[in-house]
């Protein structure tokens, strides 16, 4: 009997097909009994202390072994796995007769629970340590810690979620795509699945369905994974597939649309790595650059000097290039000590961005002198924007500083209705706007662009957002003033040309996202990205929008 057809729907990252079998991640460990140790205190610390540090060395290798990104987050792992609070707790529950393995998980527990209360980037981190946890408590009990399934044919991997751990070691020949059950477009598998270039699809409830074997077709860019697909849709998905691969490789040169109007099609980077990332991406320039990565270590505001230096190194890598610099984007899931509020409740409608440098003043003032002397050191054409604005005086006042030091081209994020709402105004002030989809729709909807519980809102393709953005672009036409987007809706490829359509002139995206977009844009000529965008705005939902517009790109 064949089974027929059907389709499983998430978020997709990406544009890429693929047709593979799917391998599972193996569910977590069950929590360990509540039972009494009869073991003694000493065997029972010996066999938590030894496997906690043999857990951290373990991190720390497969952090040496993947080296970038992931090896600091594996460090930061490993760093957990040896907190002294945390080693104390583990050895207060033994003292009072737990067992190892059940001290550990109580001892995490409580850390954990003490990082969510943080709120912010801190709480995100938390559930990194539920997979340290049950690293250590496999050891103990000497059992497989749940991981990414070993394969020597390439497959699909299914998860709940990945962890740090997990994903830091996947190897890219091996896994073809990832699908996760939970997990938003912001998670750390969708920012992975981004970095790699890996189609992803993230927050697909129903792909608990998926079977261990099965062949399935994952289309990142409708974000559908097809189940028993028949053999004529499998061909056709594997020409398709061909088809994005080769149109990628092609694209190279600037961003043009069908009929060679012009949009420039930069990329974001947080540091110099990530500079040299998009250069090598043949990004026309930086349309963020997110300053506040640079810092989050630091306690104390860095000197002019200190700045000065970073941003000159960037800068050179773009002569005679535009590159936007954000000034700091402090709170919320980017907490920098010398400048976010202690204790709000709710830190992504406190003091963040702009709001806090406003309270900060001479640490913006510093920033903007920092960014005009290295601007007077390169050739790079150096344009600066302020985060979280969400009104017209907010404006005047970040220009008129701007203008006092010496900055020539200044201009907002718009990342709140409110800024969307009154673009006409804020346009008639700052030089150009750059639309953060990621925060507008996480303000449009009112919910947390981090929580996985709500990742079904966060979603740029609503009409809602799609409504705002075009107030964005009707301002941006009728002062004649740039309208750029940076946030991930720009690396969508498909919305990429919807976005263009509703009047912006540059996108901004991970350096690996701009092959895909260069080529997808050029299919299409103004007028045709117009009556795209026409289409989604009067859709009633992201579903039906996306749908609309996609199914016009296939027909
Ligand atoms: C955004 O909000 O869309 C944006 C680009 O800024 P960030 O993601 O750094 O908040
Ligand atoms: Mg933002």
């Amino acid at each position: 009997m064949t089974t027929s057809e059907s389709i499983v729907t998430g978020i997709g990252v990406g544009r890429g097909l693929v047709v593979g079998a799917v391998r599972r991640m193996p569910d977590p460990l069950p929590e360990p009994a509540q039972t009494k140790s009869d073991r003694g205190v000493d065997d029972e610390h010996l066999r938590a202390t030894s496997a906690l540090s043999e857990t951290a060395a373990d991190l720390r290798a497969r952090g040496v072994q993947s080296g970038g990104l992931a090896k600091d987050i594996l460090d930061a792992l490993a760093l957990m796995a040896e907190d002294t609070m945390l080693l104390a707790d583990v050895k207060n529950h033994i003292e009072q007769g737990s067992t190892a393995e059940r001290a550990v998980f109580e001892a995490f527990a409580a850390f954990a629970s003490i990082m969510k209360a943080a709120g912010g980037y801190t709480a995100e981190r938390a559930g990194d340590l539920g997979d340290v946890a049950n690293r250590v408590i496999a050891r103990i009990m000497r059992v497989a810690a749940p991981g990414v399934p070993q394969s020597t044919t390439p497959f699909i991997l299914v998860a709940r979620d990945l962890a740090p751990a997990d994903t830091a070691l996947l190897d890219f020949d091996i896994v073809r795509a990832l699908v996760t059950i939970d997990g938003g477009p912001t998670s750390h598998t969708a920012i992975l699945a981004r970095e790699k270039g890996l189609p992803a699809i993230v927050g697909a409830t129903d792909a608990a369905l998926l079977i261990d074997g099965e062949t399935v077709i994952v289309d990142a860019s409708s974000g559908e994974i097809v189940r028993h697909p028949s053999t004529a849709r499998i061909d056709e998905a594997l020409l398709e597939s061909e088809s994005r691969l080769a149109a990628r490789a092609g694209a190279t040169g600037p961003g043009l649309l069908a009929d060679g109007h012009e949009v420039a099609l930069l990329a974001n980077v947080g540091s110099l790595k990530s500079a040299f990332a998009a250069v090598e991406a043949h990004a026309e320039g930086v349309g963020l650059f997110r300053t506040e990565f640079l810092f989050l270590e630091n306690d104390v505001a860095p000197s002019i000097e200190a700045q000065k230096a970073e941003y000159t190194a960037v800068f050179e890598k773009f002569p005679g290039q535009k590159v936007v610099v954000r000034v700091l984007d402090a709170g919320a899931d980017k907490p920098l000590s010398f400048l976010t509020d202690d204790g709000e409740e709710n830190p992504a409608l406190g003091r963040r961005g702009i709001r806090a440098l406003f309270a900060h003043e001479q640490i913006l003032r510093d920033q903007l002198t920092a960014i005009a002397h290295a601007t007077a050191s390169t050739t790079a054409d150096v344009w600066v924007m302020a985060p979280m604005i969400s009104t017209v005086e907010e404006t005047e006042k970040f220009v008129d500083i701007c203008r006092e030091v010496g900055i020539h081209k200044a201009g907002v994020m718009v990342e709140v209705p409110s800024s969307a709402l009154l673009a006409d105004h804020i346009l008639e002030v700052a030089d150009f706007v750059s639309i953060g989809t990621n925060d507008l729709t996480q303000y449009t909807f009112a919910a947390d662009r981090l929580l996985g519980t709500v990742a079904n809102l966060q979603d740029a393709w609503s009409p809602a957002v799609l409504r705002l953005i075009r107030e964005v672009g009707l301002a941006g036409e009728r002062t004649n003033k740039p309208v750029g987007i940076c946030g991930e809706a720009a690396a969508d490829p498909v919305l990429a040309v919807v976005l263009i359509g509703l009047g912006v002139t540059s996108l901004s995206m991970s350096p690996t996202a701009l092959a895909d977009v260069r080529a997808e844009i050029s299919r299409f000529t103004l007028v045709e990205a117009r009556q795209l965008a026409e289409r989604a705005l009067s859709a009633r939902n992201a579903k039906d929008a996306r749908a609309m517009a996609s199914f016009a790109f296939t027909h």
